[in-house]
């Protein structure tokens, strides 16, 4: 796919007010805009003073310009980068400014797009600077950040490497069909196709852990009045290095709250709102919340370790779907006087704790973590997304065909090319311009 040549520019940095504040503009030789912005053109890569100036000549603002010349640049194309001070109407006077010289306003991830269009990365990586952006974790940073720097571009390439070496030897005896595949090859394809079924099997693993540090895990919350479960969320919450993020757009309902642990995202919603009603707001509330219990993944019931599991717990718990793992809290045994401790039964986690002394709280994050799926660090895992999933998920079930087909040579080959495509998706080689659309455009304006 060629780039387009035109010039884009945005406001790159967020809405409001601020320090400072950047317009970006990316396009082939930018010489001309830069030299009508700012009457002189920077020397490359030296962050340079300039009064912005709008068509009348009269000052915009007093900042600094950097100027990115081709290739050396994030887009691969000439990109100025204009630091003015982050007022809202000041940074749109000069965005306005470089489209009356010429540029256009950029889509959502339209740079980024052209860095992946200009080669400068590859889509896992585009997709990466994305979650980096919206991670809310610090797990999630780290995870995205090791995306963005092609950590898990690297393991998908070598796996498709590997792939077309086994292609090409298999390719070889199909065009010699008259000779005989004498057993060593066959037994060296064999080899080779068993290994890689293997590392693609770990690679989605890797995916598949790191991919609940984007959805979270679900934890229906459920328990009597004043047995201590907002002291329990408080005591999760607070002991861990919650960064809290307010983004515009991401309402908190008063039924849902997320808390952290080790950085994995648990987002809780309580039953305690799921009462009869006749407020039509509130019905569509209580509606909402059943549809998050639908998609949950734990219920963690609390009641007090001296009364035990009551009647009206048990009639709850039978409400909510089956599949529900189950873990239940038995909460103040600094009241019961027990000691704090775990176990598990058919009927799920049983853990006995206090929120208020904290004891037995360790039990109790690592085994929503192990709930999961997450394990300690989680150095070695992808933020992958349902489309990499996906396609590994493609990869390796061809593979597994193929594996059934090795006495038909022209199968077998073609359950390999297959396998090698959805990979390629992956990365973005032969990905379709639907999907690189849909890709993009759920990317921030200016990135
Ligand atoms: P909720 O209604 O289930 O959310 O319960 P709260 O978290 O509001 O707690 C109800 C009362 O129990 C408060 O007075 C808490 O201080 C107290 N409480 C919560 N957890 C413990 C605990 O582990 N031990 C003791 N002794 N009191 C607790």
């Amino acid at each position: 796919m060629s780039a387009p040549s035109d010039i884009i520019a945005a406001v790159a940095t967020a809405q409001g007010r601020a320090g400072i504040g950047v317009v970006r503009v990316s396009g082939k030789n930018l010489e001309r805009v830069t030299a009508r912005l700012l009457g002189k053109v920077p020397v490359p890569r030296v962050a340079t003073r300039a009064s912005f100036r709008n068509a009348e000549g009269e000052p915009i603002d007093d900042g600094v310009a950097l100027f990115f010349p081709a290739p050396a640049s994030y887009t691969g194309e000439d990109v100025l980068e204009l630091q003015g001070h982050g007022g809202p109407v000041v940074l749109q006077l000069l965005l306005r400014r470089c489209l009356e010289v010429g540029a256009r306003l950029a889509e959502p991830g339209e740079f980024t797009r052209r860095a992946f269009a200009n080669d400068k990365i590859d889509l896992a990586q585009a997709e990466g600077v994305a979650d980096l952006i919206e991670a809310e974790t610090e797990a999630a940073v780290r995870c995205a950040l090791r995306s963005l720097r092609g950590e898990f571009s690297a393991v998908i390439q070598s796996l498709a490497k590997r792939l077309i070496e086994l292609r090409m030897l298999v390719e070889a005896t199909l065009d010699f069909p008259e000779e005989d595949i004498d057993e060593m090859h066959r037994e060296d394809a064999r080899r080779r196709l068993m290994q890689l079924s293997q590392d693609l099997a770990h690679a989605l693993e890797r995916g598949r852990r790191g991919s609940v540090l984007r959805s979270g895990l679900q934890v229906v919350l459920a328990g009597q009045p004043n047995v201590g479960k907002s002291s329990l969320l408080n005591r999760i919450a607070g002991e861990e290095l919650a960064i809290v993020t307010e983004i515009p757009g991401t309402t908190r309902d008063t039924v849902r709250q997320t808390v952290q642990i080790e950085g994995v995202p648990m987002n809780v919603i309580d039953t305690a709102g799921l009462r009869d009603t006749a407020n039509k707001v509130e019905a569509i509330g209580i509606a909402r919340t059943w549809d998050a219990i639908e998609k949950a993944d734990v219920l963690l019931l609390v009641v007090e370790a001296g009364v035990g599991i009551s009647a009206a717990d048990r009639a709850i718990a039978a409400r909510l779907p089956d599949r529900l793992k189950r873990l239940t809290v038995f909460n103040k045994i600094d009241l019961s006087g027990e000691p704090p401790r775990s176990e598990q039964d058919a009927s799920g986690w049983r853990i006995h704790l206090s929120a208020k002394t904290g004891e037995g709280m360790d039990a109790l994050r690592r085994t929503l973590l192990v709930l999961a799926g997450w394990q300690s660090g989680g150095e070695d895992v992808f933020m992958a997304r349902e489309r990499h999933l996906a396609a590994l998920l493609h990869a390796s079930e061809a593979l597994a065909r193929a594996a059934k087909e090795m006495e038909r040579v022209e199968l077998f080959a073609e359950e390999l090319r297959l396998a090698q495509q959805a990979l390629n998706t992956i990365t973005g080689e032969f990905t379709s311009d639907d999907l690189l659309g849909q890709i993009f455009s759920r990317f921030c304006v200016g990135k």
